[in-house]
């Protein structure tokens, strides 16, 4: 059985019609699961019994649970448990900007990044779709709220999981949906050439971001294994295609890891390598766990190497910290709760 969260307007329209429904009757159910947010098929009130029963024999409702909550100012992090008893995080921020959510599109991931935490537990399966659109729906119920704007970064590489990442977006996307506006939506990937082409192809207006975290192949090799597969030189290649081709800009993350990615020197590379990009970077101050030995680099240090950027004409943040109760980097919290057990 399909779940009813990981189907789009249009192929709902179509099983509808086939089986003799009208196509307005998807229309309604979508309008029940994502304005009215109803928690099961027989509080459709406006459908049919016949299409209720139908509806019930095909399809299944949610699936995911809430299992946690970590709190602290403007940020909530959340552990969810998937129906195989998988762990999954997201974390909400709140922004002068809106209404943030970070979700994942993986449990565990393969890339391997020596600082991530999500990545010392290896990909153990794709998210499917609906697993997706639960996280929104479930966190916009919990806090009463509407997100606004959503950021594909959590645990997981999403272009590891292209089709299903893109069969949620177009559910979320639709206006008789979530309606979350394409411009708000963000995803980011550690760099999978062959996947940012395809998405280059993607008629939504969805934001890029590439992790990038390292201004040059010898560092990028240490800490992203990817970079061997899809060295800098390519990546950038890439990315000015993508630029060109879709006339958007790029956002590159970088996390400022002491004494490996922050030095002056550094900050000089990456401007002349981004020189020319329709770009912004978004320096990230690290966040420190207990398992991995890395640092995150000193206020001075983040504001030297945000000045020099400046300086050269490169668009840059530096991303807000957000409290560090919860266990703030992706991937912490689902690996402490699994230590715990
Ligand atoms: S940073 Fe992203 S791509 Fe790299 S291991 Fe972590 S989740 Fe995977």
């Amino acid at each position: 059985m399909k779940n009813i969260y990981d189907i789009t307007l249009e192929n709902l329209e179509k099983d509808l019609l086939e089986k003799g429904y009208k196509k307005f009757n998807a229309s309604q159910i979508y309008d029940w699961l994502y304005k009215k947010r109803v928690k099961n098929f027989d509080d459709m009130l406006n459908i049919k019994k016949e299409l209720i029963e139908y509806l019930k024999q095909n399809y299944t409702f949610s699936t995911i649970k809430l299992i946690k909550k970590q709190v602290d100012i403007d940020v909530c992090k959340y552990l969810f448990e998937l129906e195989d008893n998988n762990k999954i995080e997201a974390v909400y921020m709140k922004h002068n900007y809106g209404n943030s959510l970070c979700i994942s599109t993986q449990v565990g991931c393969n890339m391997s990044c020596t600082f991530c935490e999500s990545g010392r537990l290896k990909k153990v399966r794709n998210l499917k779709s609906h697993e997706m659109v639960e996280q929104i729906i479930k966190i916009e119920e919990n806090l009463n709220i509407r997100i606004t704007h959503l950021v594909l970064m959590g645990i997981g590489e999403p272009f590891d999981n292209y089709d299903n990442v893109i069969n949620f977006i177009e559910i979320i996307n639709n206006h008789k949906g979530i309606e979350l506006g394409s411009r708000h939506i963000t995803i980011s990937t550690c760099g999978i050439i062959p996947k940012i082409k395809e998405f280059m192809n993607y008629d939504k207006q969805v934001n890029l971001a590439i992790s990038l975290h390292a201004p040059n192949n010898e560092i990028r090799n240490k800490i992203m294994p990817i970079n061997k597969a899809y060295p800098i030189e390519e990546l950038l290649k890439t990315i000015k295609e993508y630029v060109d081709k879709t006339n958007r800009r790029v956002t590159f993350e970088y996390i400022m890891l002491k004494g490996v990615n922050d030095s002056e020197k550094h900050a000089l590379e990456l401007a002349h390598l981004l020189k020319g990009i329709n770009c912004y970077v978004n320096l990230i101050p690290y966040n420190e766990t207990g398992h991995i030995n890395l640092e995150k680099s000193s206020k001075d240090k983040i504001l030297k190497f945000y000045d020099i950027l400046k300086k050269n004409k490169i668009n840059v943040t530096i991303r807000k910290e957000f409290g560090s109760k919860v266990s703030a980097a992706c991937g912490q919290l689902r690996s402490s709760i699994e230590e715990e057990e």
